[in-house]
């Protein structure tokens, strides 16, 4: 596997694999590689011929007073994983070549980006569109992939690529979690373990209101309760948000319709370690379908 970090480097492989016909996956990461992102890996694998994992703690989609210094880092562990799950490439460029002195752009994505995470990390999207605009410059993927465990990044993503008419496809990968339910995250280290069991109250929670949708629940408010009420067992859990809403708009109707995509969401903290997950369920056509 190649490890590259020069950006021009990473524009110069890109451009011979281009123009040897190849058709490059890429897979941008923070790092501290964890099975969610070696099934991202093995997706590209599948799907391309080139694949480059991109290794980015980025600055400009933390907030102040967030985990940007204390985020885990460990990069000769993702070489190793990466090249293990068939990697081609890892790119790890350093942020003084990504936002050099005097670098001052920004790209901003509205709508999708507004609620929810928006609410509560105001700017994070900026953040992740500018970076992804960048890695999408420099390594000139055909396509690309990204987590279903960040869903309203995934919503963001489709937007830019559409709105800026990058060739760029994207593909979402299901979320993958530990055998209690907790989704696989590389914050889930921070977590002692009493709260790494209390932090299995996120998945119970998407779990409990799916199966009311399942059964034929389509008022919005009372799919939201079943989710706050089981977030409620864990009194230490600090909710930022429970909701449900239109998975491909993130709108929150009343009631959603037959038929209809609807996409639960949950962010909470616990203790300093702010956890976030969601799960997509179908509206049934006709009444009730089995759970
Ligand atoms: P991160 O390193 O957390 O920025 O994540 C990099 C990519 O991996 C993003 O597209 C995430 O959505 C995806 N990802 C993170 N955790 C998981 C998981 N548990 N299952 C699937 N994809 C994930």
């Amino acid at each position: 596997m190649e490890f590259i970090v020069s950006l021009q480097l990473m524009r110069q492989y890109a451009e011979q694999q281009r123009c040897a016909g190849r058709r490059l996956a890429l897979v941008p990461t923070m790092g501290y590689l964890h099975e969610g992102h070696l099934q991202l890996i093995r997706r590209a694998r599948q799907l391309a011929d080139v694949v480059i994992t991109s290794v980015f703690v980025n600055p400009t989609q933390f907030l102040p007073g967030e985990d940007y210094e204390r985020y885990p880092r460990d990069i000769d562990r993702d070489r190793r994983l990466a090249e293990a799950a068939g990697s081609d490439v890892l790119f790890a460029p350093l942020v003084q070549e990504m936002y050099p002195a005097g670098y001052t752009t920004r790209v901003s994505v509205l709508g999708v980006s507004e609620p929810f995470e928006g609410v509560y990390r105001p700017g994070h999207f900026d953040g992740v569109a500018t970076v992804v605009t960048k890695l999408f410059v420099i390594t000139r993927p055909h396509i690309a992939l990204f987590g279903q465990k960040d869903w309203q990044q995934t919503l963001v993503v489709r937007q830019l690529v559409r709105d800026l008419n990058f060739e760029v496809d994207i593909h979402v990968v299901p979320t993958v979690r530990e055998p209690d339910g907790l989704a696989m995250s590389s914050r889930n280290v921070y977590l002692e373990p009493e709260q790494r069991q209390k932090a299995t109250a996120l998945y119970r929670a998407l779990q409990r209101a799916r199966a009311l949708v399942l059964q034929g629940e389509r008022r919005r408010s009372v799919i939201v309760q079943a989710l706050l009420e089981e977030l409620a067992r864990v009194p230490e859990l600090q909710l930022d948000y429970a909701a449900a809403a239109r998975a491909q708009t993130l709108e929150e109707p009343e009631e959603f319709a037959p038929g209809e995509q609807v996409v639960l969401l949950v962010a909470a903290r616990l203790g300093g370690t702010r956890l976030i997950d969601n799960e997509l369920v179908d509206v049934p056509q006709y009444g009730a379908e089995r759970a």
